[in-house]
């Protein structure tokens, strides 16, 4: 289906890319990111920190302990004895969930040194769209991984990879081996092929494989699927289906229990999928920029949850609406924070709580309150809310898995702390993300990768970038 003539056995090495008993027959391009062994699930605890549960029943404890083992939250509270355990020193520290963002094209990852703000030829369109048919499972699987470090190094320990461009099962194969290399939680949205012909149906067939039997067994990655455009909203660069074609790839990937996001910015969209019976709770739009009242309404009662990506959203040309934050949570319709992309910003959700903070009282003059815990939620539960995992993560709460941050708070930009969420929403940056644990794995420590070995990761990169420059001109 795609362009790469890549042999499918050579790379998949078995029909199951991740058997049941966890081993991983992967391809063959991965094997040495094998040797990047990721660090043990253990037993530690934070002590002496300033602890912000994101669990309405819980609350905050400005100094606390939070104790995990064998991944998950076992205790928190002002003082836990858990003998034995590693202690970490969290004085001065903020811990907290880790960050969640809900939607972001890793494979465009790669694309950062093609695209260019100042010239309309050379923007980011124009060129994921030349480049995307170019792209070999191993540009996929170099591209998703200096994204996913990115992720970590910024603090988000959960990723929705929205893969538009999933050019073959190997393709499909290579990102989900990324995400599993790198030790992020996240979906990977099975997508349609960049440049592919819009009356062909995505690859149902792979879909229900990778569903079966390509995802890691430890459960960190899951499956969605993500829709073409539909209807009149026609989108030259990536593709739009009709209603009918919708229909059938939404209704193979409710048949597999696999989740659906599209791309829905804009008028009319709403309506003509509601018209058609399509929406429900396990669909996620993206990109809230010009919905209607009745919209709102209406995806508030079938439950369909809005990702917004505040960075790339507020650089939209005025007639492409503008970022709906207060109408979506005045509406009741569930709300996340995404990054969409790297290639002309870097992923910082910090930024992005910021600039909805900023443009919502300087649109509406303060009418609309958001505190700046409100917006933290948003990063946190409310994006675990959105993904279907918040009986998992995206609070500290003792049985949920352990996926959380330790913020330093001595740092010259953000230190001395006075109101913690201010802080984080105002004055926070990914340089003050010291620890990252996701999984109850500590990735990343005192502003390191603990095992991924990050010049690799970017040579990769350099690697496939001049690849695909020699291959697409
Ligand atoms: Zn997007």
């Amino acid at each position: 289906m795609g362009a790469n003539p890549i042999n499918r056995r050579t790379l998949l090495g078995a029909s199951t890319a991740f058997g049941a008993a966890g081993l991983l027959p992967r391809p063959a391009f991965a094997q040495g990111a094998a040797s990047n062994v990721l660090p043990a699930r253990g037993e530690f605890v934070v002590r002496g920190t300033h602890v912000l549960t994101m669990d309405a029943g819980l609350g905050d404890l400005p100094i606390g302990d939070v104790h995990v083992r064998n991944g998950a939250i076992v205790a928190v509270a002002a003082s836990v004895p858990a003998p034995g355990a590693e202690v970490i020193d969290g004085r001065g520290m903020i811990c907290m969930p880790g960050l969640i963002e809900t939607h972001w094209h890793h494979w465009t990852n790669v694309c950062r040194p093609f695209v260019r703000n100042d010239d309309p030829k050379l923007g980011y369109f124009p060129v994921t769209a030349k480049y995307g048919p170019h792209f070999q499972p191993e540009d996929s699987y170099r591209s998703a991984k200096l994204g996913l470090a990115e992720a970590l190094s910024a603090g988000i320990t959960t990723t929705h990879n929205w893969c538009h461009n999933t050019r073959s099962p190997a393709h499909a194969d290579a990102e989900i081996a990324a995400m599993h290399d790198i030790g992020i939680r996240g979906r990977y949205a099975y997508g349609p092929v960049q440049g592919g012909p819009n009356d062909r149906l995505m690859d149902l067939v792979d879909l229900a494989r990778v569903k079966k039997s390509g995802l890691p067994a430890d459960g960190l990655v899951t499956l969605g699927i993500c829709s073409r455009n539909i209807g009149d909203d026609s989108n030259p660069t990536r593709g739009t289906i009709s209603v009918e074609m919708a229909k059938k790839e939404w209704s193979a990937a409710r048949e597999l229990g696999v989740p659906i996001t599209l791309h829905a910015s804009g008028p009319q969209i709403t309506k003509l999928l509601n018209d058609a019976g399509l929406l429900g709770p396990d669909v996620q739009f993206v990109h809230p920029t010009g919905t209607s009242a009745d919209d709102r309404a209406i995806l508030s009662a079938k439950g369909v949850s809005y990702s917004m990506s505040p960075i790339g959203e507020s650089r939209r040309p005025g007639d492409a609406g503008v970022i709906q934050l207060p109408e979506m949570l005045e509406s009741k319709v569930k709300v996340s924070l995404s990054i969409d992309h790297v290639t002309t910003y870097n992923c910082d959700l910090f930024v992005g709580m910021r600039l909805l903070y900023s443009m919502n009282l300087n649109r509406l003059q303060g009418k609309f309150k958001i505190p700046t815990r409100r917006l933290v939620e948003l990063a946190t539960i409310d994006g675990a809310s959105d993904l279907g995992i918040a009986d998992k993560v995206g609070s500290l709460t003792p049985g949920k898995r352990a996926d959380l941050i330790l913020l330093r708070g001595t740092d010259i930009n953000i230190g001395p702390i006075g109101d913690p969420y201010d802080a984080i929403v105002f004055l926070a940056q990914p340089a003050n993300v010291d620890t990252v644990v996701v999984d109850g794995r500590i990735l990343r420590r005192k502003n390191q990768f603990t095992a991924l070995d990050h010049a690799k990761v970017t040579q990769e990169a350099a690697a496939t970038i001049a690849a695909l420059r020699a291959r697409g001109g």
